[in-house]
């Protein structure tokens, strides 16, 4: 068998954003940036939250269990 060894396995969880291994300072995202880029998506309502126009489907999410947010 060829040792091949494969990579550290690390616990670290990985930036939402782009992949990149978060830090504490700014988990779970790899930067500052990373993080606002995504809170600006959810500001901007880029995610699951359907448009202010149209019908109110009553089904908007109000707030995720597993809140990165510390
Ligand atoms: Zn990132």
């Amino acid at each position: 068998m060829a040792g091949a060894m494969s990579a550290p396995a690390t616990k670290a969880p990985r930036c939402p954003n782009c992949g990149k291994a978060a830090v504490d300072a700014h988990k779970p995202f790899c930067s500052k940036r990373c993080a606002d880029v995504d809170l600006a998506r959810w500001l901007r309502g880029d995610y699951v939250i359907p448009g202010p126009d149209g019908e109110a489907e009553g089904e908007i999410p109000e707030h995720d269990p597993r809140d990165p947010q510390d």
